[in-house]
């Protein structure tokens, strides 16, 4: 009897039966293991993404809110400072404000030795918004702070002062020189101009955060064009550049936005292949009343396009 018993617990106890109900609950118990930590991610990632989107919404309406009320204001100053804006046509003049509120929306800036003041985000934002009037991505996505220096400045080693210049922490300007040169839009000199020149390729090709793939793309249609005057000019030939653009191609790419936008009437008639070549790689020729030649770049002015752009570009 007793051995009975024995055989049957043993044939019970090694029933593949409840080997299938083990390896079942182990199963279970693994895949129970695995779900919570699994849904708790998925449920952070939808969160995230629902708070980014909200928040990028809000940020939308703001830019809204701000357009309509600043509309007025900003023209005022614009047209006054920026004879670019004041030359635009009317129906561009609403899509140049939409698209430096934005820039202003998405930079921290940081005074230096001065009291800031409303216009001085608004006047150098609107330099970056005229560069690249013509492209699709204008943030400069990389370059989150721009900093506004008093005046000139020391930087690095150099023992000349500097009023202005990009790196990894930011655009840097100094205030007096970025406002007298923009007093004088005719001279082709602008710092801010130049400096906004080097963000645009210092996000394109050094970081590639807040690229623009047209930009890229037209760059190196631009470059031969630009190369043989840029080898000449450092050869010892004078053009209407300034001497300083021999420094290395990534100034003479800066001093040539300089002139393109204060002269463009000389630096058409006497360097054409490079006055068309900005106009190709820019999508705007500043002689033309709509300035934007190509293709309108749809954003500003949609906004689907902008929160597309916004989730993609601004820090949270
Ligand atoms: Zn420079």
């Amino acid at each position: 009897m007793a051995d009975t018993l024995t055989i049957m617990q043993t044939v019970h106890d090694t029933s593949p039966c409840k080997n299938f109900m083990q390896v079942f609950l182990a199963d279970q118990t693994i895949e129970a293991q695995l779900w919570v930590p699994v849904t708790f991610l998925v449920v952070l990632f939808c969160l995230i993404i629902l708070i980014k989107y909200w928040r990028v919404r809000n940020l939308a309406k703001r830019i809204n809110r701000l357009f309509e009320e600043k509309k007025a204001v900003y023209d005022e100053y614009l047209v006054r400072y920026n004879p670019y804006y004041k030359s635009l046509a009317p129906r561009y003049k609403d899509r140049f404000l939409r698209r430096t509120i934005s820039f202003i929306q998405a930079k921290d800036f940081k005074y230096i030795g001065l009291e800031g003041e409303e216009f001085m985000p608004l006047l150098i934002s609107a330099t970056a918004v005229q560069l690249t009037f013509g492209l699709e991505h204008y943030l400069l996505d990389y370059l989150r702070t721009i900093y506004i220096l008093k005046d000139s400045y020391r930087y690095g080693m150099s023992e000349k002062p500097f009023a202005g210049h990009v790196s990894d922490e930011g655009i840097f300007l100094s205030w007096s020189h970025f406002l007298v040169e923009f007093h004088d839009y005719t001279d082709g000199e602008n710092v801010g101009l130049h400096e906004m020149a080097h963000a645009l390729t210092y996000v394109n090709f050094r970081v590639q955060e807040g690229k623009d793939d047209s930009f890229r793309k037209k760059f190196s249609e631009f470059s031969p064009l630009a190369r043989p005057v840029f080898d000449r000019m450092r050869a010892g030939e004078t053009t209407l550049l300034d001497k300083y653009a021999v420094s290395s191609f990534e100034e003479f790419w800066a001093v040539s936005i300089e002139t393109f936008f204060e002269r463009p009437f000389p630096f058409r008639e006497q360097l054409p292949e490079v006055y068309f070549g900005l106009c190709n790689l820019l999508n705007q020729d500043p002689l033309s009343p709509d300035k934007i030649q190509g293709n309108v770049p749809v954003d500003d002015d949609n906004n689907k396009n902008f929160l597309k752009t916004a989730l993609e570009t601004f820090k949270f």
